[in-house]
């Protein structure tokens, strides 16, 4: 899955990460071009596993040198850019010639395609003594692109609800914004609700009769993974927090709402978007 993240972040973390190693006898020299944006759609997880196996490459070979990580920019337009990371160790590899280095980089280079072939756009080459990543990051569109709509009209909701009254209080919100309301009283009824119908988001009470909440959260999740659950409860104990979380709620909020809140946490699920009407 693609996920945001934040690359120069990312670097920093694991740089410190590896300064914390108490066996570390290089210094990492960080450098990033600045126009490289902040953050990314990308697979951070997979990032910091190349990084870090590129870092102890060089660290094997290398005693009391330095070893250079730059982020550099190739190229870029609205939608993508294009990065060269590329880790190389200074000249200090004393007691390897130049022919063994080679070697040595040619078989890391193959180790490290077949490990992260499933990961489309990544090109490994060798540079020299150094080792190039390029792969292209999906851009993260920035506030003054064009932003997309936030518009919740036609948007159909399951509002999950034992108390008549704050069925009606979300129900009189959900209207003026255009949505389409269906109700259930109770957990059991929501989940056969939404085996039955396709609704765009679930506004969950968490105390109910019959299925709590957090019950049919759980039950909903075992064949919907995807549809914004936003939890709904009049306490903020932690516990029910935790246990909410765990059912798989996309978001929480305690009564009473404020009709901006519900309106900027259904945005937030709806088109993980920043609702600024
Ligand atoms: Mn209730």
């Amino acid at each position: 899955m693609n996920n945001k993240f934040n690359l120069q972040k990312l670097c920093k973390n694991l740089i410190h990460e590896i300064e914390e190693d108490s066996n570390r006898q290089n210094i990492i020299k960080l450098s990033i071009d600045a126009s490289i944006p902040k953050e990314f759609y990308g697979h951070p997880e997979v990032c910091e596993e190349l990084l870090k196996e590129a870092h102890n490459f060089f660290a094997d070979k290398i005693v009391n040198g330095i070893i250079n990580i730059d982020l550099i920019k190739k190229s870029e337009n609205e939608k993508e850019t294009t990065l060269n990371i590329k880790i190389s160790g200074d000249d200090n590899i004393t007691h390897l010639t130049s022919e063994e280095i080679s070697d040595l980089i040619s078989a890391k280079l193959s180790d490290l395609k077949n490990k992260f072939e499933d990961l489309e756009n990544l090109v490994i080459t060798r540079e020299g003594s150094a080792l190039l990543f390029t792969s292209t990051f999906q851009n993260v569109a920035s506030k003054a692109q064009k932003k997309p709509s936030t518009s919740l009209v036609g948007k159909q909701i399951l509002i999950a609800e034992d108390n008549e009254i704050n069925a009606m209080v979300f129900s009189s919100f959900l209207e003026d914004w255009g949505c389409i309301s269906s109700f259930a009283i109770n957990g059991l009824e929501a989940l056969q609700m939404v085996q039955e119908n396709d609704y765009d988001l679930i506004l969950m009470d968490i105390h109910m009769p019959v299925l709590n909440g957090i019950e049919a959260t759980a039950k909903i999740r075992e064949f919907d993974k995807n549809i914004p659950i936003v939890a709904l409860t009049a306490s903020d104990l932690e516990q029910d927090y935790n246990s909410a979380q765990l059912a798989g709620i996309s978001d929480y909020l305690i009564k009473p709402i404020s009709s901006q809140l519900l309106r900027s946490v259904m945005s937030k699920c709806l088109f993980d978007a920043i609702d600024e009407s």
